[in-house]
């Protein structure tokens, strides 16, 4: 028997246009998500990001008055990059994002908003890989997400939204939960890594905070490695993996 972390990751689905990638953190998409990004861009479907947070208690040496402007320009920036032009946020404070109704609400209202086949996620579960614990936001925004997909598509959760002029959308056909200990599926990072790279650089005052490594050499590696290891269960091409949930 094969076990599940050497199974053979199969291709994303590409029979879908529109994308929605929500997450807690600025830079939580740019940590290996970024060249799938660009892959469906360049493919001309449309991604939309959604940040929880702006990631205002993400750097030490800054106040959050400070920080959270700052890091709202770097996302957009970081976006740009793989061709992502819309990027909202959703305004829970950065470090206690609380799992409940109000984060699937706000969720859901994105989902309705852009009408996405396939949404994206970070890991919400408890650690990475059994070794690291998570982040609770990652976490709580994770699992939110799951939900919403759900939650978008049913009239009576959320009426507040319909009277928002928010009508259900109902097809959402995959949630796709990157950074997942359990991949199932991969999309091909090469055409998109330089962009990758470029794009996680954008997050230069994080990185610079985080690191004395040179914020470009730190940015090539940690993406090329992750790539390559995703690639080693993907006939040798540098990937980005994730565990796809179908609805
Ligand atoms: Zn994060």
């Amino acid at each position: 028997m094969t076990e599940p972390t050497t199974r053979h990751l199969a291709p994303m689905p590409d029979d879908w246009q529109r994308a929605l990638a929500v997450v807690a953190h600025p830079d939580d998409l740019e940590y290996g998500c970024s060249a799938a990004v660009a892959a469906w861009t360049d493919a001309g479907r449309e991604v939309v990001y959604v940040l929880a947070t702006r990631g205002e208690a993400g750097i030490d040496t800054l106040e959050p008055a400070t920080c959270g402007p700052l890091r709202e320009r770097e996302q957009r920036a970081s976006a740009a990059v793989v061709g992502v032009s819309q990027v909202d946020f959703l305004d829970h404070r950065d470090g206690v994002v609380e799992y409940g109704p109000a984060l699937r609400r706000d969720i859901a209202a994105a989902v309705r908003r852009y009408r996405p086949e396939l949404v994206i996620t970070l890991n919400h579960r408890d650690t990475w890989g059994g070794t690291y614990w998570n982040t609770p936001d990652h976490v709580a925004v994770g699992r939110a997400t799951l939900d919403a997909a759900g939650d978008a598509g049913n009239r009576w959760i959320f009426p507040e939204l319909t009277e928002r002029g928010l009508q259900p959308w109902d097809g959402v056909r995959w949630v796709a939960v990157a950074g997942s200990s359990s991949p199932t599926h991969a999309v091909d990072a090469t055409d998109g890594m330089e962009r990758a790279v470029r794009s996680l650089l954008e997050h230069r005052s994080y990185i610079e905070a985080l690191t004395d490594e040179d914020p470009e050499t730190y940015a090539r590696g940690f993406l090329t490695r992750t790539a390559e290891e995703t690639g080693q269960r993907f006939e040798g091409r540098p990937a980005v993996a994730f565990e796809l949930f179908p609805r």
